[in-house]
């Protein structure tokens, strides 16, 4: 049993169509997001292309749910690492602009910045010929004000190059050299090993690996026993895999990123919650409906009712729950906890406990507050109460502390009033100090009464 179980599970049936298909992202998934596809008229399509003019420059709404699949194929866009001085096809993450800023600096933000990192690298592994990003800069700069009069500032846009030859108009992911070129990318992934390795996911015996955490970036890898289904001790941070195991996996990723991914109960921290459906194939087939209908209710996910969801649940799922946060600038979400197993039966005695606390501490009506409301509490109250210069350092603990919950661990309770009580002379001054101690108190008593029943499963 374990996380990995479980991405191996969802990506069972994901059969690899070919080689860089699993590895393509969706663009514009959210609602704020545009595209802008500029066309690029081409003398021929043969590698490397020679580029004329720009033909033509629109701006649209992201591809419609049916055609998401097939716009993915031809976008190939991939999010590119940190450190990367390109992409892997010619799709450029503008973001959010103001007209205004774009126009004082067009260079820097557009058309240089995309020479930089789309067109220098085809250029050099000739996709197109010689001087043609300089070409493509220059034929940016003199549609500027095209660009910047269709961009819609409250959206994200992507800009997409698109190229025209005889008549007809082509992405990337139509082009067999746009797709090798993606292809030589993701193989950088790769490192050849003098002798077979053995991949950790499904046995094989390689001599090219990459190493797990390229999908999973796991805060506390090198710790022993961290990463689940391995019940060796890890003598080295490194987890081979094999390519067809990356490729499944990273698309895997993608899964669990848009289905059960919440953004919502706690503000800048990712919480993924990736069921697994325990049993034999038989048992597997009988929850598979239960199974399909928290896939197809992303509403609760977005509600902020997920945990409460997850306590109805048939007992034979299991539920993974991963905290991720994404820091500023890099490229990759970093897993800070993770909390493998938490059964329904045991989110249900949480939800019941959360009840009693809330009829005992407000004066709310509401029969059945959502188990989410005590997640958004915990965090809210331990990690703005407690005495740490350091917010990053209190989010980290908080954290800690709502994992522990999750995974059935004793809490030091005496250390945690210690750390209330270290901030009491400041927080007397507070206008709110009444508030803000009665929540610690309330805290304090909710945790001993999930205490009890950590020991009474100890016992
Ligand atoms: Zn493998």
């Amino acid at each position: 049993m374990g996380f990995l179980k479980s991405v191996k599970d969802i990506s069972a049936n994901l059969e690899p169509a070919d080689k860089i298909k699993p590895f393509m992202k969706n663009i514009g998934n959210g609602k704020d997001s545009k595209i802008m596809t500029i066309v690029l008229q081409t003398e021929n399509l043969q590698q490397p292309i020679t580029i004329k003019r720009i033909g033509k420059i629109d701006y649209s709404e992201p591809p419609s749910e049916d055609t998401r699949e097939i716009w993915k194929n031809k976008y190939m866009f991939r999010p590119k690492g940190g450190n990367q001085s390109w992409f892997f096809s010619p799709v450029f993450l503008l973001g959010k602009v103001k007209k205004k800023e774009l126009k004082t600096k067009f260079e820097d933000k557009f058309s240089e910045k995309i020479k930089k990192t789309i067109f220098n690298d085809l250029e050099k592994e000739e996709v197109i010929g010689q001087n043609n990003a300089n070409k493509v800069k220059a034929l940016l700069n003199g549609e500027q004000n095209q660009i910047i009069n269709q961009i819609d500032e409250e959206s994200s846009t992507f800009v997409v190059f698109a190229f025209q030859y005889g008549g007809k108009e082509y992405y990337a992911g139509d082009l067999d050299l746009f797709r090798a070129y993606f292809q030589k990318k993701m193989q950088l992934d790769m490192t050849k090993t003098k002798t077979e390795r053995t991949c950790s996911i499904c046995g094989k015996k390689v001599k090219e690996v990459t190493n797990l955490n390229k999908v999973f970036n796991f805060a506390t890898f090198d710790k022993k026993g961290f990463i689940p289904g391995n019940q060796k001790p890890l003598t080295e941070k490194v987890f081979p895999i094999c390519y067809t195991c990356y490729s499944k996996n990273d698309h895997a990723r993608e899964i669990i990123e848009e289905n059960y991914n919440n953004k919502y109960t706690i503000p800048g921290i990712n919480i993924w919650i990736v069921p697994e459906i325990n049993g034999n194939e038989h048992k597997k087939q009988s929850v598979n409906n239960n199974f399909s209908n928290y896939l197809n209710n992303h509403s609760d996910l977005i509600e902020k009712r997920m945990f409460k969801r997850m306590t109805r649940q048939n007992a034979a799922l299991n539920f993974h729950i991963l905290f991720l946060e994404k820091e500023p600038g890099k490229a990759k979400e970093t897993i800070l906890q993770m909390v493998e197993d938490v059964s329904p039966s045991y989110l249900n005695r949480l939800q019941q406990l959360w009840q009693e606390n809330t009829r005992l501490w407000t004066s709310t009506k509401t029969d059945n507050p959502p188990l989410d409301t005590a997640v958004k509490f915990l965090y809210r109250t331990f990690s703005t109460e407690i005495k740490h210069m350091d917010p990053s350092y209190r989010k980290q603990k908080a954290i800690e502390l709502l994992a522990k919950l999750f995974r059935k661990e004793r809490i030091n309770i005496q250390h945690l009033k210690r750390q209330f009580v270290s901030k009491f002379p400041a927080t007397m001054r507070d206008t709110y100090y009444y508030h803000k101690i009665r929540n610690q108190l309330r805290m304090i008593e909710f945790i001993n009464a999930q205490q009890r029943e950590v020991e009474k499963s100890e016992t």
